[in-house]
């Protein structure tokens, strides 16, 4: 062999093994991109997006109520450590700002829901100083409709490419991917939907979570304690609940993981209606449950609901 063919010959070799070490094997050597998520449901999109490049720790976990939340210093320090946080945004997360100034955090905020057409909810709010009053408040459960979540993940895969832009081909991909999973989930829900009339399509839950899913899936939901579960259920409303359920012969009443069972269990023994099941609402459950990620979520609630209508 002349010397210049091996010396070719060698150079090819140091090309492959260059060309293996491409981008698979370096994102495995490269510590993955810390990120922090608000709570459970955001936590999962997350993950599903970021894949092994971003590693999610969640602040409010599994069966826990972000709308009552308050962080810990260790929390803080968590936001402090990270190198984006995402949130819901539209006033679910009363408390983030706050929590990133504690934190001292200057790195991205990615608001998932960005761009979301919000619904609008009535708040009645039983201020003693004021004795009373209406006003109107945003919707923030937006993720209970799945063509919103669709928006949420180009939301994160977008904030994902602005913090590590070396991965950002792999989350398109994981985007695209998981979008695609998201459409067949909504397409399966409308199709479960359809075969009860439209009359019949009426549900009992704790809090006015629900409202996006009404919109999207054609359902009425009722509630005794607003979009918020800050405030107390009032006793009037009740009494009033109580009475549309037995004049609309309401069958389906749930309790949601995150709420106190016992309002629904009160209006259970004065409707003569017997509690359902659980409904996930704000929050996955835990490993054990039904709902550990948001696609088997969304396929737990609607499943829970449809029976519990049809009668199951
Ligand atoms: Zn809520």
């Amino acid at each position: 062999m002349n010397t210049s063919l091996r010396h070719h010959l060698i150079a090819s070799v140091i090309g492959l093994a260059t060309a293996a070490l491409s981008p698979a094997l370096l994102a495995q050597t490269t510590a993955p991109v810390k990120a922090v998520a608000s709570f459970s449901i955001l936590g999962d999109l997350v993950r599903q997006v970021g894949g092994d490049r971003v590693a999610v720790d969640v602040l409010v976990g599994p069966g826990s109520d972000a709308h009552v939340f308050q962080p810990t210093p260790s929390q803080a320090r968590l936001v402090g450590q990270a190198q984006i946080v995402f949130s819901n945004g539209l006033g679910f997360e009363g408390w983030m700002s706050r929590l990133l100034n504690t934190a001292s955090y200057k790195g991205r905020h990615v608001v998932a829901s960005r761009g979301v057409k919000p619904i609008h909810a009535e708040g009645e709010h039983d201020h003693k100083a004021t004795g009373g009053h209406h006003h109107e408040e945003n919707d923030p459960h937006a993720w209970q409709s799945v063509p919103n979540v669709m928006a949420y993940v180009g939301n994160i895969a977008k904030g994902l490419c602005e913090a590590d832009a070396a991965g950002c081909n792999t989350y398109q991909k994981n985007a695209v991917a998981y979008n695609a999973e998201l459409k067949a989930l909504d397409t399966d829900i409308r199709a479960t939907w359809a075969v009860i009339p439209a009359t019949q399509r009426k549900v009992i839950t704790s809090h006015d979570a629900f409202g996006y899913y009404a919109h999207a899936y054609g359902v009425k939901f009722l509630a005794p304690q607003g979009v918020n579960t800050d405030s107390e259920a009032s006793a009037k409303g009740v009494a009033q609940l109580v009475r549309q359920i037995k004049q609309e012969q309401i069958k389906a009443l749930f309790v949601e993981s995150i709420s106190d069972p016992r309002l629904i269990a009160q209006i259970g023994r004065e409707t003569g209606v017997k509690p359902a099941g659980e409904l996930f609402s704000d929050s996955l459950s835990d490993a054990q449950g039904p709902a550990t990620t948001y696609v088997a979520m969304m396929r737990a609630n609607t499943t829970a609901l449809t029976q519990a209508i049809q009668g199951h």
